[in-house]
């Protein structure tokens, strides 16, 4: 009996398993051409210098509106596009979307950079730099208004390649953020050993605040605080000397035209007046 248990286990457990496969081959399929069908967005996250609390910069993250399952996170949909050439067809999409929407602003008098999520798979095709250049000219951006964040665990392999990449990117004047420092993957050899501008590190480390901060201006690293939700976080972090934050409290990711409507208010805005309610889609 418990032989057979044991078995029937096993069925479900592959039942399970080919069930999942499916879903994640059904995900991929939908995903084709999202962007041609209108399905993606992006939207704009502020980053905040803290000293005197200007919008100074925005994130851009990636939204997929399916059509039957409505809004799918990023952290649901890039792993399967990663796995296949689809993550290029996504990456270019978002890259495409990011430049036009930033030139757009700068047209309009802002003053601001914008940064993209990169996957490392679309870092080292072949033709990235001859693309990343083509569209820097064509939405006449100068090189330092872009950074392109790359988190860390997906760089572990190829330090010397990747070191490569990055520098071809910053020859373009391109800025490059190492995205998610201390969440879990970290190593003070890579964030030695990448030749990048910027650290992004979690909320998390706000115990090692003062730690943490003074690492990144040793290698000559600019650090942008994620995550803060709590003014606690805000202020520890800020006490550290930490310049650049971004988080709930200072505002949720929004679409462009809301993060327009905040562009608008010429004046240094406080916390108070950044809208913290729910992202809006
Ligand atoms: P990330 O680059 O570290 O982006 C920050 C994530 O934290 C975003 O989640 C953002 O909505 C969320 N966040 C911001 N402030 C707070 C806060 O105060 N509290 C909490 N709990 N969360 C906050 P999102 O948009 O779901 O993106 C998740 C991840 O997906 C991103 O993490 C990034 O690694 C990836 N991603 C997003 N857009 C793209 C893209 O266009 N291309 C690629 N390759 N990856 C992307
Ligand atoms: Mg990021
Ligand atoms: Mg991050
Ligand atoms: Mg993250």
């Amino acid at each position: 009996a418990a032989k057979r248990r044991g078995k029937n286990r096993v069925e479900e457990y592959d039942a399970e398993y080919a069930r999942s496969m499916a879903a994640r081959a059904d995900m991929a399929a939908e995903l084709r051409g999202a962007g041609e069908r209108g399905e993606l967005s992006l939207v704009y996250q502020p980053v905040l210098h803290l000293p005197d609390n200007r919008l100074v910069g925005v994130e851009a993250l990636l939204r997929w509106r399916h059509p039957r399952l409505g809004v799918v996170r990023p952290a649901q949909f890039i792993p399967v596009a990663e796995e296949s050439d689809l993550v290029e067809e996504l990456g270019t999409w978002t890259l495409h979307q990011a430049c036009h929407q930033l030139s757009a602003w700068l047209r309009a008098g802002h003053d601001l950079w914008a940064s993209v999520n990169l996957s490392t798979r679309q870092l080292h095709l072949p033709e990235f730099p001859v693309h990343l250049a083509e569209l820097l000219r064509v939405h006449r951006l100068p090189g330092y208004r872009l950074t392109l964040e790359v988190a860390e665990h997906r760089m572990a392999r190829d330090i010397k390649g990747l070191s490569e990449r990055i520098m071809a990117v910053r020859g373009m004047g391109v800025r490059v953020a190492l995205d998610d420092f201390g969440a879990g993957y970290s190593s003070l050899a890579q964030l030695r050993s990448l030749p990048v501008d910027i650290v992004k590190i979690d909320k998390d480390l706000e115990p090692l605040a003062d730690l943490v901060v003074q690492l990144g201006q040793r290698l000559g690293l600019e650090v942008i605080v994620e995550g803060i939700e709590q003014p606690e976080q805000l202020a520890t972090m800020a006490a550290a000397g930490c310049q650049l934050a971004q988080g709930f409290l200072l505002g949720r990711p929004m679409p462009a035209e809301q993060l327009e409507a905040l562009l608008e208010e010429t004046f240094a805005h406080d916390v108070g007046q950044v809208d913290s309610g729910r992202e809006m889609r």
